[in-house]
């Protein structure tokens, strides 16, 4: 039996990237609940990604004006270590490195959801086998770590790959550089929400090109990714530092930045209530039902207006769903489900003619058809 020290379990823990670390809240110590059927985590005969020639980035890609800038090429001011100090890796002509055993770095800024490029090469001449050649990763939100490796022309196993949600997802394709060359990420991350009371309601997402090529499409992450098991979600902030992992090689990066993504915003109860219908008996109705082309095309086939309970159902000829619109004045339907009215012209006896359709910001007439 091989004999490890303390001393070497922690090593080996903390170069894994577990995330109990000083300065992250501490994570579930559960494991995630396995679903039947899925693939035991860094299973060696789990298929291995396609591999496909991808290029390389000969310069950096530029950052967009709104972007936050973590590594512009000359200071990791943006960065400080588990504890707060100021980062201690190395800083280069343009890049900086890994200081092996020096410890993970954080970016001072805490981020959710996020798009986030970064570019990184491995140890040239390359040193190592498996998790032990040119390791590190980008840990999102400190905990959910997007894994960098050489795996150009070197095994490991799938979920263990360059652009694998680490031991959870492994890469779609492997589209490693040789050792040396620049490489890229981009990164489109949705964090997890959770609710009030630390219910998970939505597991994390991430979207993931490596060197231009989708590794990752929308795959939910499971839990906060971990060596020898994933664990399970506990709530945390919606907002925390990006990690970089110190797994003990000297893996570059340069280029980094980071675009904060909105959330979408949800209607009020006002601004998504249903229409505040008026009554008008079935003969009402039924004078505004008819036959009408649709702006100045005689080719094509009418609008059909029918009545329908308290309104009336809109069919046009190029949509397969029927819409209800109903009366909101006298001469104004409006649509249920669609931010449009339409409105009619009545002659002098009060009889509905032509209409106008206010849809977008812009009109369309309904010419009534005899
Ligand atoms: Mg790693």
């Amino acid at each position: 039996m091989t004999r490890i020290g303390i001393g070497g379990l922690l090593v080996a823990f903390l170069a894994c990237g577990v995330s109990f670390l000083p300065g992250l809240p501490a994570t579930a110590k559960e494991p995630a609940q396995v679903p039947r059927g899925r693939w035991k985590q860094h299973s060696m005969i789990r298929p291995k990604p396609q591999v496909v020639a991808a290029q390389g980035i000969a310069t950096p890609q530029p950052a967009p004006a709104d972007a936050v800038v973590l590594f512009g090429g000359d200071s990791l001011a943006q960065w400080v270590t588990d504890t707060g100090e100021p980062a201690a890796w190395t800083v280069g002509d343009g890049f900086f490195e890994v200081t092996p055993n020096a410890g993970a770095i954080l970016t001072r800024e805490s981020f959710g959801d996020v798009q986030l490029h970064i570019e990184w090469a491995s140890p040239s001449p390359a040193a190592g086998i498996g998790q032990d050649r040119g390791n590190s990763g980008v840990f999102l939100m400190g905990r959910y770590e997007i894994q960098i490796l050489d795996t150009f022309q070197a095994d490991t196993y799938a979920d263990g790959q360059t652009g694998a949600v680490y031991g959870e997802a492994p890469p779609l394709f492997n589209a490693s550089l040789p050792p040396g060359a620049w490489q890229a990420f981009d990164i489109i991350f949705r964090g997890p929400q959770f609710s009030v009371d630390g219910t998970l309601l939505a597991p994390a997402v991430v979207t993931v090109l490596h060197n231009g090529i989708a590794v990752q499409n929308n795959e939910q992450i499971v839990g906060p990714t971990s060596w020898l098991n994933t664990l399970a979600y506990q709530s945390h902030s919606p907002e925390a530092p990006i990690r970089l992992q110190d797994h003990g090689q000297a893996v570059r990066f340069r280029n980094i930045w980071v675009r904060r993504l909105p959330t979408r915003i949800e209607p009020s109860a006002e601004q998504s209530r249903p229409p505040r219908a008026i009554a008008k008996t079935p003969a009402e109705l039924a004078a505004f039902a008819g036959a009408f082309q649709l702006g100045d095309d005689t080719t094509k086939p009418p609008v059909a207006m029918s009545v329908d309970g308290n309104g009336l159902i809109v069919r046009f000829p190029d949509r397969p769903v029927d819409m209800p619109i109903v009366p909101v004045s006298e001469k104004v339907f409006e649509f249920v489900n669609t931010d449009a009215t339409i409105e009619f012209k009545t002659d002098a006896a009060g009889k509905p003619g032509d209409a106008t359709m206010h849809i977008g910001g812009s009109t369309r007439s309904l010419k009534r058809l005899k």
